[in-house]
Parts: structure tokens; C-alpha cells; sequence
């Protein structure tokens, strides 16, 4: 079944590591969420089954009120057909997630919450510009579980300077006793244009050290498993059958569509991009034109989609749907190319299932990348 990622493009603050599409100023959120609702309705024809996952993502969905979320799905409804057990997914921050917020999200389809927690610790909390505190961290877990959502998954940062291997084991342990059945971690990465890239430039900041976010992910993994999670994507965690279905379809190859600004979707050829333009953005669909850009694939490229994907999840790379889907020679050049991984023991082949081992698991992108096939 196919997936609809829903871009809402506005933030309360900017984090300083942040480099998505977003804006702190919700002057034009209403013609936002009209544009948001016209490009569904435009893109009718791009789905002829059933949509099993919708993802809202940004930004920071939450910041959002019940009305316009409600608006959005109207949308969606009129549009399509929604699977009765579709998973449906709304990224949150702390800080959003008041008593009055839950009634609200309560009334509507939403079924799994996405939290940006990062750390409970208060001072790693304000050195990342977050909007909320730690308090906000605790609280709204167990307010969100109250009200009966019990599908949440929690966003963690590790890797950064203020982070030692203990706050880090903190916050792991705190995230375990709260019960939620999937966490998120992510190694900071330094994006270029970002108040982080910045401040390190100019001196004002420590760089980020590779080996500390190594150590970080050594101790994330271990943490996890010894608490019962199943790491079945790097930087994704999840209780016995508690994946996450977007994300794992997306990883998987199955198609979705892309709404909103910056937002992208797959149709299994091609991608399409929309501008990381607000404006532009809603000028485009206030025209009645869709915004979109089409980036046609060449097999190469959906050969390096797949690579990447594939090996950072726990089903591994298939030998046999690269000889289906790509031929022998993409087949004998990828066995050709795992040789060296494979004597390093980063790699379990069983059959045609390529997996990474543990100790390849810190080396994923590196063996993606060595993986590719270049024109
Ligand atoms: S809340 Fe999320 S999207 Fe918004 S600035 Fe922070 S990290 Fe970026």
C-alpha cells in the first residue's frame, strides 16, 4: 500500500543543528494548509490502491492547530482511500503536548506520535535551542500514554559535546523506562548553513568527535538489545513487530507522494521534489500548478537508492532481487565489491541476504557507498 508524507513547514524555534525546511513565523499558515490540501487534491491520480501509512513530518506538525490537522485529513479522505488500519504518524515536540493538545489530537485519526525528546538533561536541551526542557521531556511521555496513545517513538541526539557516555546512558535508560515500544537515535552531523556549522567555524563551538559518536552508538546498541528492542534500521529501534510502516515501506522501495514544501515522493521510477520554499511554495498551487521538479532515475540510481536502504536494515541486501531488478552484471560487480567488507567481518552473508554484523554497523555508509555503482 502506498504512503503520504505531509510536510508542515513551521517551527517554534531553530535548533542550531537544524537543516530542515522550516519557518519560526506562522504568518502564512493558513494559506499553508490550503495549499497543503489543494496540491492532495491535485495529486488524485498518483495513488490508485489503498494509502496504508501517512507521515507528518517537518518541522513540527504539533504546532499546528486541530482545525487545519482536521482540514488536512479531509483532504486526504476526499482524495483517497485510507486503509482502516493505516498507520498514522504526527511528529511532535514536548512543549506541544499539553492536556489541551491531546484532547485535540484525540479527535482526530492520528495513531503513533513521533517525539523530538533529544535528552532529558536541561543544559543539553538549551544548547541545542530546543523549544522545550526537560521537565517537558518526562512529562509529556507519560501525559501522552495517559490519553491513550501508546504507539510512540522517541527521537534521541548522541555524538554532541556536552554528551558524556553516562548522560548518554541516561538517557537511554530513561527512554527504556518509559515503555514506549520504538526509539529513534541520531549521531549529530554538522549540516553546513546551520547555527552549529557556524559557531565551530568561528571557534565558538567544539567540533563533533567521531570516535565519542562511535562509542555513543556501541552503547545505544547494546542498551537497546539488552532491553528487548530489535535494531532494524541504524538508527532505528523497535520492540518484537513494532516497526515503524512508513518508514519501513520507504526503506523497502514502495511508493509514496510528497506534500508540501521540500517535501519528496517515489513513484518506483522516478522522484519528485517540491520546493523548499514556503512562497514559492504556495504560489505555485494558488496558480493551480503543481510546484513539483521530476528527477528521472536511471537504473544506476535506483540501484544506489536500493544499496543504501537496504543494507541499514536488519532484512539486509538480496543478491537475488538485484539479479531481478538490476541484472547480472549489477549482481557481479555487488559480489565482487562485498569481497573486502566481508573478510573484514562487517558483513554475514547467509544465501542471497546480506547482512551487516555489529561491527559493520558502524561502518554502514561507508560500505553503502563502496557498494555503488558509479556511471
Ligand atoms: S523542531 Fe525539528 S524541524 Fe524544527 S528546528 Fe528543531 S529539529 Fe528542526
Amino acid at each position: 500500500m502506498s504512503g503520504i508524507y505531509i510536510h508542515i513547514p513551521f517551527c517554534k524555534k531553530a535548533c542550531h543543528y537544524c537543516d530542515f525546511h522550516f519557518s519560526t513565523s506562522l504568518k502564512y499558515a493558513d494559506e499553508m494548509v490550503d495549499s497543503i490540501c489543494k496540491e492532495i487534491k491535485m495529486k488524485k491520480d498518483r495513488i490508485s490502491g489503498q494509502v496504508g501509512s501517512i507521515y507528518f513530518g517537518g518541522g513540527t506538525p504539533s504546532i499546528l492547530p486541530q482545525a487545519a490537522l482536521q482540514k488536512i485529513f479531509d483532504a486526504v479522505n476526499q482524495t483517497f482511500s485510507v486503509d482502516s488500519n493505516a498507520e498514522i504518524t504526527i511528529e511532535t515536540n514536548p512543549d506541544d503536548l499539553t492536556a489541551q493538545k491531546l484532547k485535540e489530537l484525540k479527535q482526530l485519526p492520528v495513531n503513533r506520535f513521533s517525539v523530538g525528546i533529544q535528552s532529558f538533561f536541561n543544559e543539553d536541551l538549551i544548547w541545542m535551542n530546543r523549544a522545550h526542557n526537560a521537565k517537558d521531556a518526562e512529562d509529556c511521555i507519560m501525559r501522552s500514554q495517559d490519553a491513550g496513545f501508546e504507539n510512540l517513538t522517541l527521537d534521541l541526539i548522541y555524538g554532541y559535546p556536552l554528551l558524556t557516555d553516562t548522560k548518554w546512558l541516561s538517557n537511554i535508560s530513561r527512554a527504556i523506562e518509559l515503555q514506549v515500544p520504538h526509539i529513534s537515535a541520531y549521531a549529530l552531523t554538522v549540516e553546513p548553513r546551520t547555527a552549529l556549522a557556524h559557531a565551530i567555524k568561528s571557534k565558538k563551538q567544539i567540533p563533533v568527535n567521531d570516535n565519542q559518536s562511535a562509542a555513543q552508538f556501541v552503547i545505544l546498541m547494546d542498551k537497546l538489545i539488552e532491553a528487548g528492542f530489535e535494531h532494524y534500521e541504524i538508527s532505528n529501534f523497535a520492540k518484537p513487530g513494532c516497526y515503524a510502516v512508513h518508514n519501513t515501506n520507504y526503506w523497502k522501495g514502495v511508493d509514496y507522494i510528497g506534500i508540501g514544501p521540500s517535501a519528496h515522493g517515489f513513484n518506483g521510477q522516478n522522484r519528485y521534489i517540491n520546493p523548499a520554499n514556503n512562497s514559492l511554495y504556495i504560489e505555485k498551487l494558488e496558480n493551480n500548478k503543481l510546484p513539483e521538479l521530476v528527477e528521472e532515475l536511471s537504473l544506476n540510481d535506483r540501484f544506489n537508492e536500493y544499496i543504501m536502504t537496504s543494507i541499514r536494515t536488519m532484512w539486509g541486501t538480496d543478491l537475488q532481487k538485484i539479479t531481478t531488478d538490476f541484472g547480472k552484471d549489477f549482481l557481479e560487480e555487488t559480489r565482487h565489491n562485498l569481497r573486502s567488507f566481508d573478510d573484514k567481518g562487517w558483513l554475514n552473508i547467509v544465501g542471497d541476504q546480506i547482512r551487516l554484523t555489529q561491527s559493520g554497523k558502524l561502518f554502514a555508509d561507508h560500505i553503502a557507498a563502496e557498494l555503488f555503482v558509479i556511471e
